[in-house]
């Protein structure tokens, strides 16, 4: 798979080949068909706000399901959705009522550091 790959903080936006790990638990594996490189992307790229790099940019996408975890119960495959990185859960009170930001538990969605990366660049990890 193509991503916009950031190495270092001050570096280009480079678009190189990656590899994205098949979805586990509750993840969705979404075939994008467009994503957005707003300004957010390049204050991240241009600025050193602790985020680790290298790191894969445009959090803003639409396409298409094309693989689900085995926990996945709300999405099938050929669903078409659109997406914005905001880590949440989306069972708690703040993610129930639609604050989505506001989640009191975003690292629910993070892997566990036994499972392995979701994204990757010649077996290393990317963020
Ligand atoms: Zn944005
Ligand atoms: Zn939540």
């Amino acid at each position: 798979m193509k991503a916009d790959v950031v190495d270092a903080v001050g570096e280009p936006f480079v678009i190189q080949e990656i590899d994205i790990a098949e979805p586990i638990g509750r993840e969705v594996l979404v075939d994008v068909k467009a994503s957005g490189l707003c300004h957010s992307d390049e204050h991240y790229r241009a600025n050193d706000f602790g985020m680790p790099m290298p790191m894969v940019f445009g959090h803003e996408i639409a396409g298409v399901i094309a693989a689900v975890g085995p926990d996945v119960s709300e999405f099938k495959v050929g669903d078409h959705v659109v997406a914005c990185l905001v880590p949440s859960c989306g069972h708690c009170p703040s993610c129930l009522d639609g604050r989505r930001h506001q989640c009191s538990n975003p690292t629910a969605v993070q892997r566990g550091v036994d499972e392995p990366p979701r994204l990757s660049r010649n077996g290393e990890p990317l963020n």
